[in-house]
């Protein structure tokens, strides 16, 4: 194929075989998110480019590189959305709804869009499961979060194969003393650190932490700790997490230098890693972003949130071998019609049938076809039963039903009996 009509790269098709797989991960996690009492919220996905620049900071990776920037035919400077939390603060803003202190508990789906090296667990468009919650400042909506995705990873069946990390960046008082601590230790081994790190010495020093050269990590080993510079507050609050997460249970390991890439974070601050994803081990990150709001032109609101990447949830369902077995077949029943009649009387039957069992998967042939081909088609699609219609059945107004996957002999059914015989035998999901 030409050049042109390729997908750019690191943008992929989700293909058909696939789709099944992402809608079990996207159901069951839409469905979770509804029974703790969040609420979806759709944004757009492009966004004025300022918008990013001023949530995200300037010197993080994301606004330095990986953008996708351009002009629109006004010539305003707009972005592909690289990550959701700022177009849901900008959202939220727009309309007034986190005004007077009144809390949103919301969430989001869909791509993000930035300019990384594709490789394994790692695409330019991606497709992450968002959530914030506006308004409540304690330790206990931090823990809901948690919690939360500690029940998702049961639900998938994933919990053995995904560790919980956290970290505490107190508030913007403790991490400024901490940063100029850093800074001085940092700055008396300026000649060991990489280059990267030497810039960020100077634009932003907390990103020093997140490096991932060897050397600077080395020097990183004796560097003071966030935990020893947490004010009274942080501290309080991020004991109160911690008592949290041992009340049900949860298992975490703390993580000094979880920083997280994004400038807004302040307080909590967690990831869910897994090692069955090689380089791209972090599954869901997220924190606290009490400034945010304001430093977005609204009123003090605190806010908390994560991100979870759904192809390397996806990739990892595929790698533990996860996929519970209902989402591998499609149809339940395949009906095959043998002359143009019955054809006729075949679609009415299943509209009929449909009408009784909304939930059943009845896939009707199209494209006419011998009995051998119709038949083919049928065990093809994966149907426990065909239905068959032809000269007889038409004669004596019933269907034949044929079990396709060996469980037993073909029966005759009455038409008006269809619907009450097959709810009896396909169990609907
Ligand atoms: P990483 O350290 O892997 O680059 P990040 O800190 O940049 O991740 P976040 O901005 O916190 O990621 O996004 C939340 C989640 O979205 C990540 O934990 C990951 O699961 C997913 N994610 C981020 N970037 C990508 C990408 N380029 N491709 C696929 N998934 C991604
Ligand atoms: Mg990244």
């Amino acid at each position: 194929m030409s050049k042109s009509l390729q997908a750019i790269r690191g943008m992929n098709d989700i293909l058909p075989e696939q789709t099944p797989l992402w809608r079990y991960f996207e159901g069951t996690v839409a469905r979770l998110l509804d029974n703790y009492g969040y609420k979806q919220i759709r944004m757009p996905i492009v966004e004025f480019t300022e918008l990013f620049k001023r949530s995200i900071g300037e010197v993080t990776d994301i606004v330095e590189k990986e953008m996708y920037t351009f002009e629109d035919r006004n010539g305003d400077s707009l972005t592909l959305r690289p990550e959701g939390t700022a177009a849901c603060v900008r959202a939220v803003l727009e309309h007034g709804i986190t005004g007077g202190g009144q809390v949103q508990k919301l969430w989001y789906i869909g791509p993000m869009f930035r300019h990384e090296r594709p490789q394994k667990g790692r695409y330019r468009q991606f497709h992450q499961i968002g959530l914030e919650v506006f308004n409540l400042d304690g330790p206990d909506i931090d823990a809901e979060l948690i919690i939360m995705t500690w029940r998702l990873w049961g639900e998938l069946g994933i919990r053995d194969a995904v560790k919980l990390e956290l970290n505490s960046l107190g508030t913007s008082e403790s991490r400024g003393r901490y940063r100029e601590a850093l800074v001085e230790y940092l700055s008396a081994h300026h000649d060991k650190l990489d280059e990267d790190s030497q810039r960020r010495l100077k634009t932003n020093p907390l990103r020093v932490l997140d490096t991932k050269n060897a050397d600077t990590q080395a020097v990183l080993v004796d560097a003071p700790k966030m935990a020893d510079y947490l004010d009274d507050e942080s501290r309080a609050h991020f004991e109160g997490l911690k008592a949290r997460l041992d009340a049900v249970g949860i298992p975490y390991v703390l993580n000094p230098k979880l920083v997280r890439g994004l400038d807004y974070y302040s307080k909590t601050v967690f990831e869910w890693v897994t090692d069955k994803l090689g380089a791209q081990g972090t599954v869901c990150a997220g924190g606290r972003y009490d400034g945010l709001v304001e430093q977005m032109g609204g009123k003090p609101t605190p806010g908390v949130g994560f991100a979870m990447g759904i192809e390397r949830l996806v990739l990892m369902l595929e790698t533990l071998e996860q996929i519970p077995e209902e989402i591998s077949r499609q149809v339940d029943v395949y009906l095959c019609a043998f002359s143009e009649e019955a054809e006729l009387a075949g679609l009415a039957l299943a509209e009929r049938v449909r009408d009784q069992l909304p939930n059943l998967r009845l896939q009707v042939n199209a494209g006419a076809g011998s009995f051998k081909s119709q038949f083919k088609k049928a065990d093809k699609s994966g149907a426990l039963y065909a239905l068959i219609l032809g000269d007889d059945e038409m004669a004596q107004q019933v269907v034949g039903f044929k079990p396709l996957r060996g469980q037993g002999e073909q029966q005759s059914i009455a038409w008006d009996a269809l619907a009450a015989h097959l709810a009896t035998c396909v169990v609907q999901g």
